[in-house]
């Protein structure tokens, strides 16, 4: 496959942007980018890419896909009153037919707005694997667990299971990772079984983190320490693989530079902490004390839509409007959170550019959209300018997903119409 002539951000090198190139693509790798004036091969699949931005798939590092039932449902509320009234009753009837719809339905959010990665904490598990292999997209699946939850340790038992089923599974398209949900929902000895796990598996670890003060000032109380410190003292960062951190709104110096020096990745959550109210992290303070940050849309209960493009939007402008400083967080950085950062923080770096010898993960954003034309800038116009509306083509692993806004993989009416008929019978039970 050939995408030819098209204007390429890479993410490969600070703010690169090759102009009038082409990709080459062979199987699920980017052979080569050619350069403009350079002979093309006339033998493959020719994408024209005219009038198109390249850039890398989106990567969504903190969501839960199957909470699409419960999207609309339970709003303007804390996070405290919404998870424990309103989430947890309503997830306890779930079941893995159900969660199979459900997080179809997200994907197709995903494709259409550019995501071809994501991470999601759930349960069902290997009904996401299931929809995640159809879809044609690629995922950190993480079966979560909690203590309240886990008396017995069996759901433990079933994630450390999962992650030796499917993790580099499905031709390396779904990984996996173990994650206690976080330090409210479980007790001390629950979380270190969690890392005792972790550890004797080979998995990463990834968490909610700091989400709200109210989860500091709890934890302080009862550990006489921060959630970072404490989660720090249990052995939560020393694992060995990927270790991410969702929400990090309410963090000390001292917590911050606990996630730098653990190599711990932060998941930014900016439409949800908004939402329910729990604060705005700190994103400027977390990446010059060289944490890597990267975006995520969680849910789409708390959000209520899963788009990359409304995150960068509020990561380039909310951090402008509280400190009157127009620099402090420029389009190419925020762009760089979205994809390549999300790349580094799920340890994976075949993806999040657009290079040669990178996974062929790619978008195409259409320029001549009235709401993003002209696109002087192109790194402005994909971030302050471009909508899911204006993505044309979504590539991942060298398959097609979804070509000049069709989609390929799922079933669309079909998807809707299930979603719609299982959230009905959950929420009415
Ligand atoms: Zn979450």
């Amino acid at each position: 496959m050939l995408i030819k002539n098209v204007d390429i951000i890479t993410e490969n090198k600070p703010d690169e942007i090759i102009y009038g190139a082409s990709i080459l693509i062979k199987g699920d790798t980017i052979e080569r980018i050619i350069k403009n004036g350079e002979p093309l091969p006339n033998d493959t699949e020719i994408i024209d890419g005219n009038g198109m931005i390249a850039m890398p798939g989106f990567v969504n590092t903190h969501t839960h896909c199957a909470m699409t039932f419960l999207r609309n449902y339970g709003n303007d509320m804390n996070l405290q009153d919404w998870l424990f009234k309103k989430v947890f009753p309503a997830e306890d009837k779930l079941t893995a037919e159900a969660v199979y719809w459900f997080s179809k339905l997200a994907y197709i959010e995903f494709i259409k707005s550019g995501i071809t990665t994501h991470v999601d904490s759930y349960f069902f598990m290997e009904s996401s694997a299931r929809a995640v292999e159809e879809a044609g997209i690629r995922a950190v699946l993480n079966r979560s667990v909690s203590g309240i939850s886990d008396p017995d340790g069996e759901k433990l038992k079933e994630s450390s299971s999962f992650f030796r089923t499917y993790n580099n599974s499905c031709s390396g398209r779904i990984k996996s990772v173990l994650g206690a949900h976080s330090i409210y929902t479980s007790d001390e000895k629950y979380i270190v079984k969690v890392v005792e796990e972790a550890n004797k598996i080979g998995s990463g670890l990834v968490t909610h983190l700091c989400e709200t003060q109210k989860e500091i000032d709890d934890c302080i109380l009862q550990h006489n320490a921060t959630p970072v410190e404490y989660l720090d003292r249990i052995g939560y960062f020393d694992v060995d693989g990927m270790k991410i951190a969702a929400h990090c709104v309410h963090m000390s110096d001292n917590d911050i530079d606990i996630l730098a020096r653990k190599n711990v990745s932060a998941a930014i959550n900016m439409s949800s902490n908004l939402k329910l109210a729990s604060g705005i992290a700190d994103v400027p303070r977390l990446i010059k004390s060289g944490v890597n940050v990267s975006l995520g849309t969680d849910g789409a209960s708390s959000n209520n839509n899963l788009n990359m493009f409304n995150e960068m939007r509020l990561a380039a402008l909310v951090y402008k409007g509280l400190t009157l400083n127009p620099e402090i967080m420029n389009a190419e950085t925020v762009l760089s959170l979205a994809t390549a950062n999300g790349a580094k923080a799920i340890l994976d770096n075949n993806i999040g550019v657009v290079a040669e010898g990178a996974k062929a993960d790619i978008v195409l954003i259409d320029t001549n959209s009235p709401s993003i034309a002209p696109t002087n800038e192109l790194a402005p116009a994909v971030v302050y300018s471009a909508g899911a509306g204006d993505v044309n083509t979504v590539i991942c692993n060298g398959k097609m997903l979804m070509q000049n806004k069709e989609l390929l993989t799922i079933d669309e009416n079909e998807t809707v119409w299930n979603v719609k008929y299982f959230a009905r019978r959950i929420l009415s039970r």
